[in-house]
This record gives structure tokens, C-alpha cells and sequence, in this order.
């Protein structure tokens, strides 16, 4: 078994080291990730200027490639070929904070997973529930709960077009309550514009605000977190809200 890994927080997060450790003990793993922090940069295809890949080595000293580009670019261009690999499993993360609800669509650990599944390859996102304020994060029970689904997703596969989008809460091994399959739940945003001048008086703008939180309903992501369980939700890159095409169709034209 052959598995990418890569993240959206840099090439040296400790998250991806975490996540690398786990992967080595279900397959064989190459690392091929950002060589800086794309977190919510959404899905990004890198265009107009060259990439760059080069040799690096994580902090236990195993060897890894990074890359100028965004996280979807490091898997379009490793499963397109750049190190003459083919993989079976595509791992991102693990994120240091969960993206659950409209994360999504922003977060740059779920579209490296996503550019995986338009590549034909199944993929997996992870990404861990810590809090806002926290010292060293522990990411070994993510990391343990991440080898759980890729050992199900190598047993299992995935169906064409799906990729998993794992969220664990912060918690130690003993307390974590189990796995659930849940939907895509609401986050709630608490965003706040912040306006200020720079040293010629001309004014900027920053988009801050507090943490988001989320609607933790039963049967979603935000729900299954909130409850204590390692949330596992099937995502599909066909975003056609269905239930507006007939109201659309008796539009005139
Ligand atoms: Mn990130």
C-alpha cells in the first residue's frame, strides 16, 4: 500500500509528522507537502507561475518532498508523476483545528483530499478539534484514529468521487466515545471586520472576529464532536443543491 501524505500547515507542521507516523504503519508513505501554511485557501490549482519541488527531511529526520504550491497542487502534482509514484490512499492533515460544517469549502487539509478523489485516487482529510488556546498539541490519538479509517478505507475502498472528511475532538485515547458517520452540520461564524490605518494613514482591513463554533445537532459533525466522537463524514464534489432544480425549471426565460 502506497500513501501520500501531506497537510495544508507546511511541510513541518507537527500535525503531518503525526499523521506520517501513523500512515508508516499501514503502508509505505511519501511525504509531499506545502512548504509553508495554506490553511483556508480552498482548492486552489496553480496556474499561472512554475512549481517547485525539492527533498526536505521531517523532525524525525525521515526523508520528505515540499513544494511552492498549494496543498491540492502537491497531490495533483505527486499522482500526476512527479516522483514517478502511484498511490492508493491520499492522507491530509492533520489539521490542528476541526473543519467541519462550511470549513470545507475553505479549508486547504479537505481540498487536498478532494483534488486526491478528482485524481482518481481515494483520499482522506483529518483534522483534529483542539482548542483556540492550547500549548503543544498531543495529536496521538488523531493520529491512532486516523490509521483506524485508512485500515477500513485499504479494506473497503471508497466509493468513486468520495472522499472522507474525519474530525476528532480533543481528547485523550480513554475518553474519545467512538466513531460516527454523520452529515455536514453548521458552523457559525463570528466573523468582525477590523479596520485600521497603516503609517500613511490609508486605512486596511483584516477579517477577525472570534473562533467559529457550530450547531451541534445529532447526526452531523459538529453534533458527533461536540458529543465526544470521532466524526467521519462522506464528501462529494457534486455541490448541485438538488432540490432547487425544479423550482429553477419553471423559471422563463
Ligand atoms: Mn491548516
Amino acid at each position: 500500500m502506497k500513501i501520500l501524505v501531506t497537510n495544508d500547515d507546511g511541510v513541518q507542521a507537527p500535525g503531518l509528522l503525526a499523521l506520517a507516523q501513523a500512515m508508516r504503519r499501514l503502508g509505505e508513505v511519501t511525504v509531499l507537502a506545502p512548504d509553508r501554511n495554506w490553511s483556508a485557501s480552498g482548492h486552489v490549482k496553480t496556474m499561472e507561475r512554475p512549481l517547485r519541488v525539492r527533498e526536505t527531511r521531517l523532525a524525525d529526520g525521515s526523508p520528505a518532498y515540499t513544494s511552492d504550491g498549494a496543498p491540492s497542487d502537491c497531490v495533483a502534482l505527486a499522482i500526476l508523476g512527479v516522483l514517478d509514484e502511484k498511490y492508493d490512499l491520499v492522507a491530509s492533515g492533520i489539521n490542528p483545528n476541526a473543519n467541519i460544517g462550511h470549513d470545507v469549502t475553505y479549508s486547504g487539509t479537505v481540498t487536498a483530499a478532494m483534488e486526491a478523489v478528482i485524481c482518481g485516487v481515494p483520499g482522506i482529510a483529518v483534522s483534529l478539534n483542539s482548542p483556540p488556546e492550547h500549548g503543544e498539541i498531543d495529536y496521538t490519538p488523531a493520529a491512532n484514529a486516523a490509521l483506524r479509517v485508512a485500515e477500513q478505507v485499504a479494506a473497503r475502498g471508497l466509493p468513486a468521487g468520495v472522499l472522507l472528511n474525519v474530525n476528532v475532538p480533543y481528547l485523550s485515547e480513554q475518553e474519545l466515545k467512538g466513531y460516527l458517520v454523520t452529515r455536514q452540520g453548521l458552523r457559525v461564524y463570528r466573523d468582525a471586520l477590523v479596520r485600521r490605518n497603516d503609517p500613511r494613514n490609508r486605512p486596511y482591513y483584516w477579517i477577525g472576529g472570534d473562533f467559529p463554533t457550530g450547531i451541534p445537532e445529532d447526526g452531523t459533525d459538529v453534533g458527533a464532536l461536540a458529543a465526544g466522537y470521532v466524526s467521519l463524514t462522506p464528501l462529494q464534489l457534486d455541490l448541485t443543491a438538488r432540490n432547487a432544480l425544479e423550482n429553477l425549471k419553471t423559471w422563463e426565460f
